[in-house]
């Protein structure tokens, strides 16, 4: 009997491995297909600044999804390790900046262009040579104008080769991209290294914001992070905001932005211009 329960233990274990090599294997063979097979999407996310006249949209993150015809949706948390790995993340990268691009200009078009598309760059490009080029070329190619634009880069990507990427972003930001520290709170910045940022925002990471106001210690982590922020001039974004009491701790600590599901989720490029119009004819005050 042990001996069978055993055996079965194995073959279900290896068994359940054997499946997770092959969705891995397919996914990263249907993924080099999947941008002209158009099963890539750009959805976006609306970022609020707290004013005193109420929350008004100052930006948008593009968030990409990948519409699978059998796997249904695959995650980006999923999908862009993978495309890392496997060096597939450049031709992504691409997709997503004319993607953005396109999207952005037909904003303009409509006078409802927020004043900022954020766009998240992987830790691997990131120390690529010659990214921040490429990233201005395929911008001014597709006609819009980089000053539209925000790079995010996540606080690890920029700390593990500190004097590459502080190059890269500046670089960038030479050149009118914004550029903002994504997961902020999650590695282990010095204080002197954020200083030599070229960074105009800090995004908190949802890590820190999911138990508030009740957790004590998160709730000094965030204050001290927005002070921190603030007095090396730059702006503080809280991410995955999803309830009142949240918002609320935020606003009187000094927030300046919000980005979560309470004040609104990822939605489709159309979607989100009927927000965006909305809002500009009549600006609601939440
Ligand atoms: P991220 O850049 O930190 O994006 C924030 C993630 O939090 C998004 O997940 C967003 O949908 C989710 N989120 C937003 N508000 C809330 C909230 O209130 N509650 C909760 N629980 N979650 C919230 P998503 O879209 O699944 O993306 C996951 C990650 O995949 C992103 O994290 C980013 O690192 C990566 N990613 C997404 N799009 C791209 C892309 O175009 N290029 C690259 N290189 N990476 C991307
Ligand atoms: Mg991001
Ligand atoms: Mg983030
Ligand atoms: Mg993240």
């Amino acid at each position: 009997y042990y001996a069978k329960q055993n055996h079965l233990d194995t073959y279900c274990f290896s068994s359940e491995l054997a499946q997770t090599a092959n969705r891995r294997i397919r996914l990263e063979q249907e993924l080099k297909l999947a941008a002209e097979r158009g099963q890539l999407q750009l959805h976006y996310q609306s970022q609020f600044s707290l004013t005193p006249q109420g929350n008004i949209i100052t930006g948008v993150e593009s968030l990409i999804r990948w519409h699978h015809p059998e796997l249904g949706m695959v995650s980006p948390a999923e999908f862009i390790p993978l495309a890392e790995e496997t060096g597939l993340i450049r031709p992504v990268t691409e997709w997503v900046i004319s993607e953005a691009s396109r999207q952005a200009i037909i904003w303009e078009q409509e006078s409802i262009r927020p004043a900022r598309i954020s766009i998240n760059i992987s830790a691997v490009e990131l120390m690529q040579q010659g990214l921040a080029e490429q990233i201005v070329t395929h911008i001014v190619n597709a006609g819009a104008s980089p000053d539209w634009f925000e790079i995010e880069v996540t606080e690890t990507a920029a700390m593990n080769q500190p004097d590459t990427a502080i190059d890269i972003m500046t670089s960038l930001a030479a050149q009118g991209i914004y550029i903002a520290i994504d997961d902020f709170g999650t590695g282990y910045s010095s204080l002197a290294y954020l200083k030599r940022l070229p960074a105009q925002h800090l995004k908190i990471d949802i890590a820190f914001i999911r138990d508030l106001p009740n957790n004590a210690e998160d709730a000094v982590i965030v204050r001290t992070i927005i002070a921190m922020a603030h007095s090396l001039g730059l702006k503080v974004v809280a991410e995955g905001v999803e309830t009142h009491e949240q918002l609320q701790f935020l606003r009187q600590e000094g927030c300046d932005m919000i980005q979560g599901y309470l004040l609104g989720k990822p939605l489709t490029a159309e979607a989100t211009s009927a927000l965006l119009r909305s809002r500009t004819t009549a600006p609601s005050l939440l």
